[in-house]
C-alpha cells in the first residue's frame, strides 16, 4: 500500500522504513544482559496497563508512520506475547497496512501454542531470542529456570504454522555462553532457520555492560569457519542489520550484528515505539518524545503526522560510532522498555 505523504529523511539523509513497537515492559524472563532480577525483581514497578498504548492508539501509529515511509514493523518488548490478544493486534495492523512486513520479536517461551494464531492472524516473519542449547546454561540466562526444550519446541511449531524461516538470536556473552556457538551454528545448519549471533551491547544501564564481556563477530565467524567453512554473502537488502555468512557446503547461513565493533548508524532507518506511546530514534537513547498525549490530547493525524517528522528531521543519532567505555556509562533506556 503506498505512503501517502512523503518519506522524511534525517540530518543524516537516513530514510524511516523501520518502526519496532513494544507492546508491554513486561517480561517472563530476567535474562542476566537484559532484565537482571535483581534490578527487575518483584518491587520493581512495570507501567499501569492504563498507560499502555491500546490496540487502536497502536495502528493509528502505524499508519502515520507508514505515510512517512515505514514498510516494516516489529512487535516486541519486553514479551510480546504476553500482551494479552496480541494476535487481535496482529490482525488489525494487518488489515489497517496490507504490504507492510508483521513481524516479532519473542523469547518464545509461548510460542508452541501461539504460533498458527500469529500466522493466521496475518503475522509474516518471526525471531526468536534463544542464547543457548545447553540446558544449564540457558536456565542461568534466562534466570527463571525455563528449559531450552520448550524453545525449541516453538520454533519447530513457528515452522510447522509457516512462519519459516525462522531468524534465532544469539547474544553472546564473554565466559557465559560464548562455548555455545558452534553447537548453535551446528544444530541450525541445514534446518532453513538463520541463526544471528549479536555482540552482546551496551543497553540501559543495569546489565553492567563492559567491552570485556564482548566477543567480537570477527570471533564468532573465525570459530564457525574453523568447523565449518564460511564465505561472505551479499545483504539482502539496504540497511540490514546482519551481516550475512553462507556455509560453502550449501547447507544455509547465519549473520553477525555486529553493533558493538562495526556501527551500523549510518544505515539506521529505524524508530522506535515504547509500550507507553513514547517515539525514540535510536536504541541508546536516553530520552524520547511522548506521542500518547498528542493522541489522547485530541491531536489530529496531520498533526501527529507532522511532530513524528518534526522529530524524525531533528535525528542526528550514531550512537555506535562515538561509543566509548564512558558513553556506556551514561543514563540509557532500557531495551526492554524500549524493544528490542
Ligand atoms: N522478549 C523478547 C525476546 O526475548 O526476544 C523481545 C524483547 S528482547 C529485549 C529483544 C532482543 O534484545 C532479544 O533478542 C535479546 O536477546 C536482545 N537483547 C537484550 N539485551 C541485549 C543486550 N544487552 N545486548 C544485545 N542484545 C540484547
Amino acid at each position: 500500500m503506498p505512503s501517502t505523504a512523503s518519506p522524511v529523511v534525517d540530518t543524516r539523509r537516513r530514510g524511516l522504513r523501520d518502526l519496532r513497537i513494544s507492546v508491554t515492559d513486561r517480561c517472563n524472563f530476567r535474562c542476566i544482559y537484559c532484565m537482571p532480577k535483581e534490578v527487575f525483581g518483584p518491587d520493581y514497578q512495570f507501567l499501569p496497563h492504563a498507560e499502555l498504548l491500546t490496540f487502536e492508539e497502536i495502528v493509528r501509529l502505524a499508519k502515520i508512520f507508514h505515510d512517512h515511509g515505514v514498510e516494516k514493523i516489529r512487535l516486541t518488548g519486553g514479551e510480546p506475547l504476553l500482551r494479552k490478544g496480541i494476535e487481535t493486534l496482529i490482525e488489525m495492523l494487518a488489515t489497517a497496512l496490507p504490504g507492510v512486513a508483521l513481524t516479532l520479536t519473542t523469547n518464545g517461551s509461548a510460542l508452541k501454542s501461539k504460533a498458527r494464531a500469529l500466522k493466521n492472524a496475518g503475522l509474516t516473519r518471526i525471531t526468536v531470542s534463544l542464547d543457548s542449547l545447553d540446558d544449564t546454561i540457558f536456565k542461568a540466562m534466562n534466570a527463571v529456570n525455563f528449559p531450552v526444550g520448550k524453545v525449541l519446541d516453538g520454533i519447530d511449531a513457528a515452522v510447522e504454522a509457516g512462519l519459516a524461516p525462522v531468524k534465532i538470536n544469539m547474544v553472546v556473552k564473554r565466559g557465559v555462553n560464548d562455548t555455545q556457538i558452534v553447537d548453535m551454528a551446528r544444530y541450525f545448519k541445514g534446518s532453513g532457520n538463520i541463526v544471528r549471533f549479536i555482540e552482546f551491547m551496551d543497553v540501559g544501564t543495569t546489565n553492567g555492560w563492559k567491552m570485556d564481556h564482548v566477543i567480537p563477530s570477527a570471533d564468532v565467524v573465525r570459530a564457525i569457519d574453523d568447523v565449518f567453512p564460511c564465505e561472505p554473502a551479499h545483504a539482502n537488502y539496504f540497511g540490514e542489520v546482519a551481516k550475512r555468512w553462507r556455509y560453502k557446503d550449501g547447507s544455509g547461513e547465519f549473520g553477525v550484528i555486529s553493533s558493538v565493533t562495526e556501527a551500523f548508524c549510518g544505515s539506521c532507518t529505524r524508530a522506535r515505539l515504547s509500550s507507553d506511546g513514547t517515539m525514540y530514534t535510536c536504541l541508546f537513547a536516553s530520552q524520547g518524545r511522548d506521542l500518547k498525549s498528542l493522541l489522547r490530547g485530541g491531536a489530529s493525524d496531520k498533526e501527529v503526522r507532522d511532530a513524528v517528522a518534526a522529530i524524525w528531521r531533528y535525528r542526528e543519532d550514531r550512537y555506535s560510532e562515538i561509543r566509548t567505555s564512558e558513553t556506556a556509562k551514561a543514563r540509557k533506556v532500557e531495551m526492554s522498555f524500549i524493544g528490542g
